[in-house]
């Protein structure tokens, strides 16, 4: 079962166009109706936990308890936070009323954008579909959902359930790749939403400009990890052993490389390899807590990523299984293949710097990234780092951490994307704010009418 999401490019535009008609009904415009989906999606992920976690392992082998804590747990919470605090999210706000508008009120509505199309990747397949889900139905739009071709598991098994947990008709699916991707792009959606590569960003937004939809892109890009000398060594490597290797790299917020203090370079990657056994253990291919690689295309690339610079722990890779150990290189410098684009995948270059303001330099040299890491007991340094350089979100002495939880809005800047969601950040994201002014009859003072006069005027600019 499928949900009918396995359906033919040719019948994509009535299927939106059914969907807008639905959204006209306004069925999903109250207060109860958005609650009831967020619960069904929250107790989905109850319900069906073990489902999910099967899925994700047959598509990329994740260990359970990372399926558990960045798919299905972070989707239920997110749901169940979203549920609690919609009420409050979708009262209207009342806002001040400038004088020459007297008598009168101003307020601002949220209201829903209409018809959303998502559109997902591989690497967290069921929280980057169900977490701007949330959004859009907390918002109260319909919603078209595209997940990665590359998962076809955690796909199929969205597909199957979701609509047994939501208003299925209001929640539609289509299954596929370019083909259906590129059909849905064809049609008019009041907003996309896109969470990938760069490169597949800049199709999406190019295919809403035809229509004027505007979009959210959660992109990609190379993440810096600043590593200050004054640090504590143990804690940044185990951290970071932790946000890189996590979902074997596949993390569009992993630290994709390390700018080490070089008078500590040996000390912290004596560490991190240490680490990095406690985690794996000495033959990692056995650990059950690795993920694997989603296909051989991403397989081939990441290997051909080891060639340069020294390796300090690491390097084996197993195409059958698409395994690749986790991976430390050395001596690495900007020009060489693995500085050239986003690795994502377990392995990790360092770089040296002689200081905190030479890595500020090297990474403003970079396009923005989607999140930088500063590692350092010295809080002017790491606010030094944080004011000179920019970057989607950040975080001292930590990695991935921020995005978790709906307090701090998640997204990129530059290259590495646009708008953000999580939270309330999400439903904002999916709602047109309607600015509202009602006047009063009452009083009609003349100055603002033809003909003007001087004495009008005069008045006027005393107002103003
Ligand atoms: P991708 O760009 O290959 O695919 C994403 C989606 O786009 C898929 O649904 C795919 O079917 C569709 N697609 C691919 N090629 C297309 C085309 N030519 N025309 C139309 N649609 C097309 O991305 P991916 O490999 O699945 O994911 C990895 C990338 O996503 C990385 O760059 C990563 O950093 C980024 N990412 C970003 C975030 C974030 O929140 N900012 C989260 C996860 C992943």
């Amino acid at each position: 079962m499928d949900g009918g999401a396995n359906i033919d490019t040719n019948e994509i535009p009535e299927l939106v166009s059914g969907l807008k008609k639905f959204f006209r009904t306004g069925r999903t415009r109250p207060l109860e109706w958005r609650r009831r989906q967020l619960r069904g999606i929250e107790a989905l992920m109850h319900e069906k936990e073990s489902v999910f976690l099967d899925a994700l392992a047959a598509d990329v082998g994740k260990p359970r308890f990372e399926g558990w804590i960045s798919e299905t747990g972070f989707v239920a919470s997110d749901a169940r936070h979203t549920a609690k605090h919609l009420a409050k999210w979708m009262k209207p706000e009342k806002v001040m009323t400038g004088v020459t508008n007297l008598p009168g009120s101003s307020r601002i509505l949220r209201e829903p954008l209409g018809t959303v199309l998502i559109i997902g990747p591989f690497n967290y397949p069921l929280q980057l579909m169900l977490s701007p889900l949330i959004g859009a139905i907390a918002a109260g739009n319909a919603a078209v959902l595209k997940p990665s071709e590359m998962t076809p598991h955690t796909s199929a098994a969205i597909a199957e359930w979701l609509p047994r947990y939501v208003d299925a008709d209001a929640v539609k699916m289509v299954l596929g790749g370019i083909p259906e991707t590129t059909a849905l792009l064809r049609e008019r959606f009041d907003h996309i939403f896109y969470t990938g590569s760069t490169a597949v960003g800049r199709i999406v937004m190019r295919a809403a400009a035809e229509h004027l939809t505007p979009v959210t892109l959660e992109l990609g890009g190379k993440s810096p990890c600043i590593i200050d000398r004054d640090v504590d060594i143990e804690v940044a490597a185990r951290r970071i052993a932790w946000g890189k290797f996590f979902n074997a790299g596949q993390t569009c917020v992993a630290p994709d490389y390390l700018l080490v203090h070089e008078a500590i370079e040996d000390a912290f990657l004596h560490r991190l390899t240490a680490k990095i056994q406690d985690f794996y253990g000495d033959d990692p291919e056995k650990s059950p807590d690795l993920a694997r690689i989603v296909n051989d295309r991403h397989h081939a690339r990441l290997s051909g990523l080891l060639g340069e610079g020294e390796i300090v722990c690491g390097g084996e890779t197993n195409p059958e299984t698409r395994y690749i150990a986790p991976t430390v290189i050395r001596g690495v410098t900007r020009d060489m293949k693995i500085m050239q684009e986003e690795i994502f995948g377990p392995i990790l270059p360092v770089l040296t710097v002689r200081g905190v303001d030479e890595a500020i330099d090297f990474v403003n040299e970079g396009e923005k990234p989607l999140a930088l890491y500063v590692y350092t007991n010295d809080s002017a340094k790491s606010e030094r780092v944080l004011a000179q350089t920019s970057s989607g979100g950040a975080a001292v002495n930590e990695c991935v951490a921020h995005m978790v939880g709906p307090e701090l809005p998640f997204g990129g800047v530059g290259q590495s994307g646009m708008g953000a969601y999580h939270g309330r950040a999400s439903f904002e994201t999916f709602s047109h704010q309607k600015s509202v002014l009602v006047k009063s009859t009452k009083l009609e003072p003349p100055l603002r009418y033809p003909p003007y006069t001087d004495g009008k005027e005069k008045i006027a600019r005393k107002i103003l």
